[in-house]
């Protein structure tokens, strides 16, 4: 039997979930086998996300729930990686004792020696899939007074170019049809190279060119970051899905200006504009935060007007919840839960109108659908052999919901099919 057995838990963030490729992908080359429950497992472990504190308590209660099972056998191994890893490596300890291997973010690695075993190479283990991540771009160089991310994950560093596209090929020969490229700011892609060349425009142009790949998709963007170029360059390559995750966190100038947004509400809208311009199908999602420090109802108004001005196609919400190491958790102008929560009601209301606004302009139209999403990221149902799935199909949308579009299959082409067409 073998007693190389591995679970793992991940919470948080797409980046989260390429890292536990990435750790999965190392357990397998030192012949660990993965089980699907912690009861199996001898080696547990919990890759954490510290965005929100909800996130940070998850992952403690997991750690709860694991204590019992080493209770019961002492032999299992428990460890602890991601951002509350990186960030309180010590106080892990403290918090939960019981934990044996405490590894950061960019101590991914070193598992290996942390296990007292040694590796030469391994392989990210992807999940079974049409689509697979693409990490290009690790950390952050904006510094948000609410966020973790540059104190967890560093500063911004790209891999190299020829690094990506032979993973990409490997993707590619692995069977996987989409390619969606990961980073906190993916549009800042190469910054930090001193090379003008090697940016997310040129690196998407060079990622259309391999054959099995379908669709190319990538998230998420910083409104600072979208140039003039690389809108034009998603508008014209084929396979680059017209779909932009762009956080815009607050409607008003003040706020943004508080949680160091380098751009204006003005800014952010002629943005849109252009995009939509470019490319009238596209979908385009964002982030806001209810509650952040010293926001006064209205400027609170100002995000809902914001939401009704642009109309998203999704957004994600949440109350603003302190995270230790950062400017704004300080402040002593916090809002009140009671407050924030009465926000965050009203943020989603907003958003379901918001979407749904959106899907309603669809119906009557026809999309590419490609492992149940159209380019523009919206979710379609519809009937037809589970291997339609496979391949990219046009769809008539017949009816939409909050959640998603359906309706029935149009024709079936391959990707250079246009939406909408
Ligand atoms: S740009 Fe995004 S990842 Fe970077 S600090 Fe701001 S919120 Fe965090």
């Amino acid at each position: 039997m073998n007693t190389k057995t591995f679970f793992i838990e991940t919470l948080g963030c797409q980046m989260n979930k390429a890292d536990s490729e990435k750790i999965s992908g190392i357990l397998y080359s030192l012949g660990y086998k993965e089980e699907t429950t912690p009861e199996k497992a001898s080696l547990l472990i919990m890759n954490t996300c510290s965005i929100r504190a909800a996130s940070e308590n998850k992952a403690y209660s997991h750690l709860g729930l694991w204590k019992k099972l080493k209770k019961k056998n002492p032999n299992i191994k428990i460890a602890m990686c991601g951002c509350i890893a990186e960030q309180t490596k010590e106080k892990v300890f403290v918090r939960a004792p019981h934990v044996d291997i405490v590894f950061g973010t960019k101590d991914i690695e070193n598992l290996p020696n942390l296990l007292n075993e040694s590796l030469t190479s391994y392989k990210p283990a992807r999940k079974k899939g049409l689509s697979a991540w693409l990490p290009i771009i690790e950390g952050c160089d904006y510094f948000c007074t609410y966020c973790v991310v540059p104190y967890t994950r560093g500063r911004q560093k790209s891999r190299l170019p020829a690094d990506i596209l032979k993973e990409a090929r490997e993707i590619a020969s692995e069977g996987f049809g989409e390619i969606t490229l990961l980073g906190q700011t993916v549009d800042s892609y190469g910054n930090d190279f001193n090379d003008p060349n090697i940016n997310l425009a040129n690196l998407l142009k060079e990622l259309n060119k391999i054959d099995e790949i379908y669709r190319i998709r990538f998230v998420t963007s910083h409104p600072a970051d979208i140039t003039d170029e690389l809108i034009y360059t998603i508008r014209d390559l084929e396979k680059v899905c017209e779909y932009f995750h762009i956080p815009m966190q607050s409607g008003n100038n003040e706020v943004l200006k508080r949680m160091r947004r380098p751009y204006t509400r003005e800014e952010y809208l002629r943005l849109v504009e252009k995009i939509r311009t470019a490319m009238p199908d596209v979908g385009i999602t964002s982030d806001f935060i209810a509650g952040f420090p010293g926001e006064t109802d209205e400027q609170f108004e100002d995000t809902l007007s914001l939401i009704d001005e642009v109309v998203f196609d999704h957004c994600n919400t949440a109350a603003y919840s302190p995270r230790k190491q950062t400017p704004a958790a300080v402040w002593k102008d916090q809002v009140p839960m009671e407050i924030k929560k009465a926000r965050l009601n009203i943020l989603n209301k907003k958003v379901r109108d918001s979407v749904k606004k959106s899907h309603e302009r669809y119906v009557g139209r026809t999309l590419e659908v490609y492992d149940g999403l159209a380019r523009n990221n919206k979710i379609v149902h519809f009937e037809g052999d589970k291997d339609l799935i496979k391949r990219p199909v046009m769809v008539e949308i017949k009816e939409a919901s909050i959640w998603c579009l359906m309706g029935e299959i149009f024709c079936n082409k391959k990707a250079t099919c246009e939406s909408g067409s």
